[in-house]
């Protein structure tokens, strides 16, 4: 049984002419990844809020943990963690103040929120206001939120938006980390490289329409070039030539190539997530 399954989901704010997700399919499996990539505006955000419960008045069918999610209570939020784009931490109460306070909201059993802050590399500033986090801690300090209940289903919406290098390594180290812990995850980014690393399938959305849902690999796999690329050097001067993968053992140029020159690089020529989602959607991720 999948834990989240979405069928034909129509969402159209009040001061909205037009929906602003449409017809969205898509099932998410115990365990895996789910990534919803695509520009701003496409409705990533949209389709996180309905399926956290604050958007109400969709069409279609959204059950989520094997409930209709108009079926579920005040008691979804203990199975459930969320992290929001722009969080929405009480700016004068310290890190560790906001997940006290969020922390006793929980009827069930919690996690300590020092150690939370520690997995997302803000251990030593727990004692500092949050007005004074920049906005990557502030991200940070919404995903330790999203994690005190232990949830199985966790939502992140950009989650690395803003961060440093180093902070969205951190990041990214903790959802691999969930899924080994076998929670399901659910993530929007318009980071393709977010996207390609984590997420064991992804969908793309533009204009609040899914265009494709596959795994990264099979992706670009199926969108790659199917070309190597060998960089050489040949009687004193550098070189690069293109050959087709198919029928490569039997190319005499190729072959004749790796016997004669000196090989500097060899690489297949796979697309990128980000040519791909261009290619299939007619569209940038920016
Ligand atoms: P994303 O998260 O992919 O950037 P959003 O889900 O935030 O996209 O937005 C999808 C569409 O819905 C956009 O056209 C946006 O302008 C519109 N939208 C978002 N929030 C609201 C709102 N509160 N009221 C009216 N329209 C909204
Ligand atoms: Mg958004």
């Amino acid at each position: 049984m999948p834990v989240v399954d979405v069928d034909g989901l129509t969402f159209t704010y009040a001061s909205g002419t037009s929906p602003a997700v449409r017809d969205l399919s898509f099932r998410i499996d115990r365990g895996e990844i789910f990534g919803f990539l695509g520009p701003s505006g496409a409705g990533k955000s949209t389709t996180q809020k309905v399926l956290i419960g604050l958007l109400r008045g969709y069409r279609g069918v959204v059950s989520v943990l094997g409930r209709d999610l108009a079926a579920w209570g005040a008691e979804y939020y203990e199975e459930i963690g969320v992290s929001f784009e722009l969080p929405n931490h009480y700016l004068r109460l310290t890190g560790l103040e906001n997940l006290g306070y969020f922390r006793a909201l929980y009827r069930g059993e919690t996690r300590r929120p020092e150690a939370l802050l520690e997995m997302v590399g803000l251990a030593g500033d727990g004692e500092r206001l949050v007005a004074e986090y920049s906005k990557g801690m502030k991200t940070r300090l919404g995903v330790a939120r999203a994690l005190l209940n232990d949830p199985q289903l966790i939502f992140l919406d950009e989650p690395t938006v803003g961060l440093d290098p180093a902070s969205g390594r951190g990041v990214r180290r903790l959802v691999r980390e969930l899924k080994q812990a076998g929670r399901t995850v659910f993530l929007t980014t318009h980071d393709m490289t977010v996207a390609d690393e984590l997420c064991d399938r992804v969908a793309f959305i533009v204009d609040g329409e899914i265009r494709v849902v596959d795994s990264p690999r099979d992706l670009k796999l199926a969108h790659g070039a199917r070309t190597v690329a060998v960089e050489y050097d040949l009687d004193g001067s550098p070189g690069r030539r293109e050959f087709p993968l198919d029928g490569l053992g039997d190319d005499a140029d190729f072959i004749t190539l790796l016997r004669e020159a000196t090989v500097r690089t060899v690489h297949t020529q796979e697309a990128t997530l980000e040519d791909v989602f261009l290619r299939v959607t007619g569209h940038t991720l920016q």
